[in-house]
């Protein structure tokens, strides 16, 4: 079950929505690429399983292969879990790409933080996914 300290996605009632969850402690920047990570997978669900937030309520977590609802994908979970795969690989790139190019503009303590997400969180995950 997802908490609300997750960063993750969830649905809104109306489709899927972005929950910071944690990711609102980050450093501001690092907060952004962390949105446009979740925002990555918005893509992919909405390529993969349109309708997976349709009238469920607000703060349902969306489909996963723990629990399928009807997107052909997540009907089992060895397709899940290669999807997840990818979508990770999708998010980290993003949120890696979206953290060097803040790197550029930031001050040096938003230095010191983006360099600690990109080094302890971001490109260990990448290694993690095998991206
Ligand atoms: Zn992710």
């Amino acid at each position: 079950m997802k908490s609300t300290s997750d960063t993750t996605v969830i649905c809104d009632g109306s489709g899927y929505k972005v929950q910071l969850g944690s990711a609102v402690n980050l450093q501001w920047q690092a907060m952004g690429c962390a949105e446009k990570h979740e925002r990555a997978h918005i893509a992919d669900l909405m390529e993969i399983c349109p309708e997976g937030c349709t009238d469920k309520e607000k703060g349902t977590p969306h489909p996963t292969g723990d629990d399928p609802r009807g997107c052909p994908p997540f009907e089992d979970k060895g397709t899940y879990a290669q999807w997840r795969a990818t979508t990770e690989c999708h998010g980290y790139s993003v949120e890696e790409e979206c953290l060097v190019e803040q790197f550029k503009s930031a001050d040096a303590q938003g230095k010191v933080a983006i360099r600690n997400r990109l080094n302890k969180h971001v490109r260990r995950s990448l290694k993690y996914w095998k991206c």
